[in-house]
């Protein structure tokens, strides 16, 4: 690699990872002209679409319809959770266990913990393979977490692996001649540690069988863990870029307020190429009429040079008094974020197009 290209590379990574796979070549390449999504002028990127488990709004979280909905819906990225079975493949669930996902109480009677749940690192692939897979409820009451969504009784839906979503992916991505990529979250590395499975190991062993390597893969790598993204950057040397997830307080010893300080922006920056943080981290307050009180969270990351993508947008579970576009202006047009988690990919893609073509006549 020469020095332009790898100057070229570095101004455009920030843009890349937040323009649509349509935009991005013309993008990073000086000499073509700029399409729609960048002509209104060089502030405007197209934010990344980011498909949180799938278009999990209108299906079963995690299932093969749910991301194949989102990839028909102009999602950018598929986002799957990854978890590890007994025997040691990575699993798109995000839960430690299975029970408010599946069926396996019925199925597996007496696998349980203690606590009354089973662990999914209790269970081999061939077994996960036997479940039913189904829309969110409560493990224990049994209620639906979002009634107005698909119904849980319904519909025979499988667990997949990384492997096979990949393959789902890649496959559409070549019989419909897009470039659409994956966003994978690392869960509960220490959990998975005390099983006996090194999560990051496992994760590069998938991804590299199927192409995703350095920094301009079509994927991005997501965790709460600090940890495990200092361990894929620093002892791995894994180039594909890497997002470090915030929420607020302490959590399995990890102190996501101090994350937030200057200085620990400072440290994220040298292990990791962007933030995804809960957007109430970003919208701060919603007062009585209505109006958005934000922080300065975007731009002491971006100043850092960090992307921001922060979770989750839910067309179906706003806050009161807000509606869908407000939140999407909020987020993506006065706060400037770079992408966003969405459940329905569909609702984002509209304010999006509609946003882009309203300044291309401006
Ligand atoms: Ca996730």
């Amino acid at each position: 690699m020469n020095a332009n290209t790898s100057l070229t590379r570095l101004i455009c990574r920030p843009v890349a990872l937040a323009l649509t796979a349509l935009s991005l070549l013309s993008a990073c390449a000086p000499e073509s002209e700029p399409d729609a999504a960048v002509s209104a002028g060089s502030t405007v990127e197209r934010p990344a679409i980011i498909a949180h488990r799938g278009a999990s709004g209108y299906l079963p979280e995690h299932s093969q319809a749910a991301f194949t909905l989102a990839y028909a819906q102009g999602a950018d990225y598929l986002e799957p959770d990854l978890v590890m079975t007994a025997d040691g493949a990575l699993v798109v669930l995000h839960d430690l266990y299975l029970d408010a996902v599946t069926d396996v109480r019925e199925r597996f009677p007496g696998r349980a913990r203690e606590d009354g749940l089973n662990y999914v690192v209790d269970f081999t692939l061939a077994e996960l393979r036997e479940l039913r897979m189904h829309e969110r409820i409560e493990p224990e009451s049994r209620e639906q977490r979002y009634p107005a969504r698909f119904p849980a009784d319904r519909g025979r839906f499988q667990i997949m692996t990384l492997a096979e979503l990949i393959e789902l992916t890649q496959g559409l991505n070549q019989t419909l001649g897009r470039d659409v990529g994956i966003y994978p979250e690392l869960k509960y590395p220490p959990h998975h540690s005390d099983h006996g499975h090194d999560m990051a190991a496992a994760l590069m062993a998938v991804l590299e069988n199927y192409g995703y390597v350095g920094q301009d893969a079509n994927c991005v790598i997501q965790s709460f863990y600090p940890a495990v993204l200092k361990q894929l950057r620093f002892e791995m040397d894994v180039e594909i870029p890497l997002v470090q997830l915030i929420t607020t307080g302490t959590h399995d010893g990890i102190d996501y307020e101090a994350m937030l300080a200057p200085e620990g922006l400072d440290q994220i920056a040298t292990y990791a190429d962007g933030i995804g943080p809960y957007w109430r981290l970003i919208v701060t307050d919603i007062d009585a009429s209505g109006s958005p009180r934000f922080s300065n969270l975007v731009s002491e990351a971006q100043d850092r040079g960090l992307i921001v993508h922060p979770y989750t947008f839910r067309a179906d579970a706003l806050p009161d008094g807000v509606d869908a576009d407000t939140k999407l202006e909020w987020l993506l047009k006065d706060s400037g974020v770079n992408g966003l988690f969405t459940d329905q990919p569909d609702v984002m893609r509209a304010f999006i197009d509609d946003t882009s073509s309203q300044q291309s006549v401006d």
